[in-house]
């Protein structure tokens, strides 16, 4: 008798979703591959991510160990207001680590072999029980699973699910790294042990401390990554932000290297009037700092045919929860594991999306709720007044970055 044919997944897109999904479903007995669009390493992307117990929960079902130098450990909470004068401290426990090393350590699970760069999915077929990708390049891959883990512009979402599509949530996120070393003496005593908040009107700025190049954990070769999300009307400032030096409007994101020398300049005007000095010292100091627009996705199905979608392909929540990537491996947790208890692939499609679908629109909710004073030229008088009480030192520093609402 033969033995059974081993399940094949293909999965599209080689970022967080995709690498827990790949590993989770080799280890729920599936044969998978990753087919990433990008014909370089990923290493290097990205800029810092807070985590939770749940994606540490993930990573050791993944095989990681998130108990070594996953990232650097605060214990405090700090408001600074805008004359430099401390506004408020809370006690809140978290490992801050970066986009980049949660990537080492779930691709070093992940056979090399199976990691396929300069893939772009251009087209999904479905036949029946079988799903065929498509790439760019001609080729194509089949299986009796697709997971499009392919970011919030995903092109397998807009093959199975063209209705849904991102909506620019009326403000951006500047973000930056800055190496430990040159931040002076008396700001890294103030900032560097804590996440710290600035509240300018309708804006919020957020900073903590993360890993050196490599990882590096030790003292001293550690950076500061701050995000600062501020209100930018579509048809003016942001057009105005994403337009590079040859007059080119970038409307998905720019390159960082083409934001405008001016655009840079007017950044750290504002930083320099708006923020506490301690603050506006991680700006200055910054050398590169690149924006991104924040967008809503939110979908209705997770699952069409031979089709899953997870990440932010299926849910791209603002970032105010800090969630994106501990939903990412949820998602990949609760599809291995619904593929697991169901020989049906479409029994287990449909109990993966039954648990996940409610899961996500919690978190897309909670992130609408913290970002709602960011969007002051989008809301009533009445929506604004009401979103503004997440934007006092004691709700930001207990509201923001926790599951636990
Ligand atoms: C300002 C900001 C702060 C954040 N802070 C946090 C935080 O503190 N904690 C946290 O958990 N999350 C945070 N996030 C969110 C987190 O970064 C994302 O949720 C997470 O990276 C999503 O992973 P993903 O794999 O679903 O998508 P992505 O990381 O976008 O990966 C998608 C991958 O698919 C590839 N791809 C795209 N199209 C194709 C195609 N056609 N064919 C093949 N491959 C394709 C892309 O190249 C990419 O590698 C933050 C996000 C922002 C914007």
């Amino acid at each position: 008798m033969n033995a059974p044919r081993q399940r094949r997944a293909v999965v599209i897109g080689g970022s967080m979703s995709g690498l827990f999904a790949a590993i989770l479903l080799r280890r729920a007995g599936w044969n998978a591959d990753v087919y990433e669009r990008v014909d370089v390493g990923l290493i290097g992307r990205g800029a810092g991510i807070v985590t939770h117990e749940e994606m540490r929960a993930v990573l050791r079902a993944a095989g990681c160990d998130p108990s070594k130098d996953l990232g650097v450990d605060v214990t405090m909470r700090r408001t600074f207001d805008r004359a430099g004068a401390l506004a408020g401290e809370f006690v809140c426990a978290q490992t801050l680590t970066s986009w980049d090393r949660v990537f080492r350590m779930l691709r070093q699970q992940f056979p090399d072999d199976r990691y396929h760069i300069g893939k772009e999915l251009a087209r999904v077929e479905q036949r029946g029980d079988r799903v065929v990708a498509h790439f760019a390049d001609g080729t194509s891959a089949e299986g009796d699973l697709m997971v499009g883990a392919d970011g919030f512009r995903s092109n397998v979402r807009g093959e199975v699910l063209p209705e849904v599509k991102p909506l620019y949530a009326g403000y951006i996120a500047w973000r930056g790294l800055v190496d430990e070393d040159v931040i002076p003496p008396p700001v890294h005593s103030d900032i560097f042990d804590a996440m710290v908040f600035g509240l300018p009107p309708n804006e919020q700025f957020i900073s903590y401390p993360v890993a050196g190049r490599d990882n590096d954990l030790r003292p001293g070769h550690r950076r500061c990554n701050f995000v600062w999300y501020r209100p930018a009307e579509e048809a003016t400032e942001l057009r105005r932000l994403l337009t590079d030096a040859n007059g080119t409007f970038h409307a998905l994101g720019i390159p960082p290297p083409l934001v405008r020398a001016e655009v840079i300049a007017s950044l750290r005007d504002d930083s320099r009037m708006l923020l506490a000095p301690q603050l506006d010292a991680v700006v200055s100091l910054t050398p590169q700092p690149f924006l991104q627009p924040i967008f809503d996705v939110e979908t209705t199905r997770m699952a069409v045919g031979r089709v899953a979608i997870i990440g932010d392909a299926a849910f791209l929540a603002r970032p105010h929860v800090a969630a994106g990537v501990t939903k990412a491996a949820e998602d990949a947790m609760a599809l291995a594991n619904a593929l697991r208890a169901h020989d049906d692939v479409a029994a287990a499609l449909a109990a993966f999306e039954c648990e996940r679908i409610p899961a996500n629109m919690r978190i897309m909710q909670r992130g609408r709720e913290l970002g709602g004073y960011l969007q002051p030229h989008l809301l009533s008088p009445a929506a604004l007044a009401a979103a503004e009480r997440h934007h006092t030192p004691e709700a930001i520093m207990s509201e923001i970055a926790v599951l636990d609402f």
